[in-house]
C-alpha cells in the first residue's frame, strides 16, 4: 500500500460496468475511452488495482466488492426531514436528486419516499453498497510523463501538456502552462 514506483503508467480502456444482477449502470462504449494514471485515485481503487500490469488488447471482467468502490451504505445518511426545510421547489417524486445545501460543495441527496410533510432522504452515493462488474477493455497502456506524475493525472494523447485540447487539464484545472 502506498508504495511509490518511478514507473507509474497510463492506462486507457473501455468498460460497461453491471452490478451482480447483471442490469447495465454505465458504459463507455460509443464514446471515449477512459485514461487514468496508475495509483493516483482517478478512478475507483477496486480497478486501479486490478488492472496493473495489464497490457494493452486485454479483455478481462473486474469484479470490485463495494467496500473498494463506493464504500459501504452507511444507514446515518438517511434522514427524514421536513419537506418545508428544503431548498425546493414543487412536487417531489422518489429518486429526485438535488443539492442539500446552498453552496456548490453540498452533498447532493437523493429522495427515497415522499410522506406527507416529511421527505426520506439519502445523502450516500447512489453507489454505496453495490459490488460492481465490469467489462474491461484495455486499449493502450503507456508510461506516465513526468509532467503527469507531477500533476497526479493523465494527459491526453501523447501525455504533453494540454495536448488533447479538451482532456483533464482543462477539465480538472490543474493550471499547467503548456
Ligand atoms: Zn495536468
Amino acid at each position: 500500500m502506498g508504495v511509490i514506483t518511478m514507473n507509474r503508467n497510463v492506462v486507457t480502456f473501455h468498460y460497461t460496468l453491471r452490478d451482480p444482477q447483471g442490469r447495465l449502470l454505465d458504459t463507455s462504449a460509443g464514446g471515449r475511452p477512459v485514461s487514468y494514471l496508475e495509483g493516483a485515485g482517478q478512478i475507483i481503487d477496486g480497478l486501479d488495482e486490478a488492472l496493473r500490469g495489464v497490457a494493452a488488447g486485454v479483455k478481462q471482467t473486474v469484479n470490485v466488492p463495494a467496500a473498494k468502490a463506493y464504500g459501504h451504505h452507511d444507514p446515518e445518511q438517511v434522514q427524514r426531514v421536513l419537506k418545508a426545510l428544503l431548498p425546493v421547489e414543487g412536487e417531489l417524486q422518489p429518486g429526485d436528486q438535488f443539492r442539500a445545501g446552498e453552496d456548490q460543495f453540498a452533498p447532493i441527496v437523493r429522495v427515497v419516499e415522499v410522506d406527507g410533510d416529511e421527505v426520506l432522504l439519502d445523502a450516500n452515493h447512489p453507489l454505496a453498497g453495490v459490488d460492481l462488474v465490469f467489462d474491461v477493455e484495455v486499449v493502450a497502456v503507456r508510461a506516465a510523463t513526468e509532467e503527469e506524475m507531477a500533476h497526479g493525472h493523465a494527459h491526453q494523447g501523447d501525455g504533453g501538456c494540454c495536448g488533447g485540447g479538451d482532456g483533464d487539464c482543462k477539465d480538472g484545472g490543474c493550471g499547467c502552462k503548456g
